[in-house]
């Protein structure tokens, strides 16, 4: 067992620690990085499989005035390529190229529901609506990366007349956090539609959140080499900045009143400061609460029961396909960004009552009854497909295509499929159910082409990454978030009750994802380079 002492330590490296840590090492501290697995980057990774480069965690990534100013800030030269979205439902699909693909979307909606002409261009002002404030919103690169006390320049002639149009945009977007579903739901009766419209989205995701998405479409862009050769810049660039990144070491034990953690094999480590940039409820779980003072105890424990009381977000279900096909085949059919919904029916409502049935009732159901809410499931649903080779050709050999679908997946069903001893089994059913209902509609045959399928499950993301519930974006939407949703307090969410310890992350704002995860990564370095100095 070993022991060491380090000014601040950092856990986890997914893209918030890499951003902490690259940051700080920079700013000349002294930095342990301590990632669980034998590589960095978590949930924003790239794996290679048979001369194929394939995406474990976003499909595209969105800049959010975020990414790319991370990259320029860090010196960091990834060339980054265009990745347009297609939409399609049934045989209808539509490139979504600019800002008037909206109405091409528009159009496509009400040549399927032509009864619902009206509701869809109610519906559409709103988009409308939403994408004006969205623009406002992404109009310039997060102030963060500004050094403001220096650069008067900026905060005069950018920020402060940016200001005047940000502010009102961001007051009409905290208007609309209604839930999609039920903002929809008021503006047509037509379920099928709202299926359409909606069901893409995580559940209860809020209005702005969801109908802004076609404003991050055209936001989007691929990383030459795939979506990991981000984190493993950011690697490098620690590296070279004389940071340290502790491999296999997880950690199971915080003792804040001695500032020390212990991995799983008991080794410890000292530290002046520590940033956590893991998933919340395994910080709090974690927590040695001895020697504090009562105030500081009451305030933690107060945290400790709002995150262990609430679960994490959806999840998904990952199949990853090498194609014995060309990608000329593929990019007839959509770009290399495609959410594709098989049937205009959509998944109807009773889909999420039979599956609370089934988890509530699974030692008396039946597999049959399991295995057909699986093919509905399956047959009805919409499918995130990403295509790398369509954006970088390199990534697959030549003559063969690399496919990757995902769906929105329960942890819980895939839990008590575990419990019941026919993972495997299920997995292997899931797989096949999503290849079947592809071959018989937007891929013809393409079951006969398969050199090679693997897939990955709620289950596999949460072993992998220590994410509860397997979520990929932290919390659930469902229930009230214990965390900070104004973005005007962004930087704030990132302090916590625990003496020395900050948090970042998915876990620490919502929404989030990728670029919440740098800003906050980020927010939690400045907070210790400011106290430096
Ligand atoms: C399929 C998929 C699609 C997605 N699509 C999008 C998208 O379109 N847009 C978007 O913005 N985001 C998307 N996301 C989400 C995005 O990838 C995450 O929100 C983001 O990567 C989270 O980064 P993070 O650093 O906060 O956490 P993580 O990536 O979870 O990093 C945490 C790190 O901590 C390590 N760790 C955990 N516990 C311990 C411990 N006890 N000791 C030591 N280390 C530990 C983990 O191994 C991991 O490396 C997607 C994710 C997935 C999986």
């Amino acid at each position: 067992m070993k022991s060491a002492n380090h000014e601040i330590i950092i856990v986890g490296a997914g893209i918030a620690g890499l951003t902490a840590a690259a940051y700080l090492s920079r700013a000349g501290h002294d930095v342990l990085l301590i990632e669980k697995n034998e590589t960095c980057g978590g949930l924003l990774n790239s794996i290679q499989k048979n001369g194929f480069v394939f995406d474990t965690g976003p499909r595209s990534i969105e800049n959010s005035g975020a990414v790319k100013p991370l990259l320029n800030d860090l010196g960091i030269s990834i060339e980054l390529l265009k990745s347009q979205v297609s939409i399609g439902i049934e045989n209808e699909i539509l490139h979504y190229k600019s800002h008037e693909s909206i109405y091409e979307y528009q159009s496509l909606l009400e040549k399927l529901y032509p009864d619902n002409e009206k509701d869809i261009s109610a519906i559409f002002e709103l988009i409308e609506k939403i994408l004006k404030d969205m623009a406002i919103i992404n109009e310039i690169d997060n102030p963060i990366f500004r050094d403001m006390k220096h650069d008067i320049g900026y905060v005069i002639k950018e920020l402060l007349p940016y200001l005047f149009r940000f502010i009102p945009a961001i007051r009409r977007i905290n208007r609309r956090k209604d839930p999609v579903e039920e903002t929809i739901k008021k503006m047509t009766s037509n379920q099928s539609l709202r299926n359409i419209l909606t069901q893409h989205f995580f559940k209860n995701t809020p209005t702005f959140f969801a109908l802004g998405y076609f404003h991050t479409y055209l936001d989007y862009f691929y990383p030459k080499g795939g979506t990991g050769r981000i984190p493993d810049a950011l690697e490098q660039k620690i590296i070279e900045w004389g940071g340290l990144i502790l491999y296999d070491t997880e950690i199971n034990e915080i003792i804040p009143s001695e500032n020390k953690l212990t991995d799983i094999n008991g080794n410890s480590f000292s530290y002046k400061n520590l940033i956590w940039c893991a998933d919340l409820k395994t910080l709090y779980r974690s927590l040695i609460l001895r020697n504090l003072k009562e105030k500081v105890y009451q305030k933690i424990s107060i945290q400790k029961d709002k995150y262990l009381s609430n679960r994490g977000g959806d999840s998904v279900f990952s199949l990853y396909l090498g194609i014995d096909e060309p990608l000329e085949k593929f990019q007839s059919i959509s770009n290399g960004h495609f959410f594709y919904t098989p049937s205009r029916k959509g998944l109807g409502e009773s889909i999420w009552t039979t599956l609370k049935e089934i988890i509530n009732n699974f030692q008396k159901t039946s597999k049959e009854e399991i295995m057909h809410w699986l093919d509905i499931y399956c047959k009805l649903n919409t499918y995130e497909i990403s295509i790398p080779g369509l954006r970088d050709p390199t990534l697959a050999p030549e003559g063969k295509t690399g496919l990757m679908v995902n769906i929105f997946f329960e942890y819980e069903l895939m839990k008590k499929v575990q419990e019941g001893g026919w993972y495997e089994e299920f997995k292997t059913e899931l797989e096949n159910c999503i290849i079947e209902t592809l071959s018989n509609t937007i891929y013809p045959n393409i079951k006969d082409k398969i050199l090679f399928r693997f897939s990955f499950t709620p289950i596999s993301i949460s072993n992998r990454v220590g994410t509860s519930e397997g979520a990929i974006t932290g919390w659930t939407f469902e229930n009230p978030v214990p965390v900070v949703q104004s973005i005007l307090k962004m930087t704030k969410s990132v302090k916590t009750p625990i003496p020395n310890l900050l948090k970042a992350g998915q876990w620490v704002y919502s929404p989030s994802g990728i670029p919440i995860a740098i800003l906050t990564g980020l927010a939690a370095a400045k907070n210790l380079m400011k106290n430096k100095n």
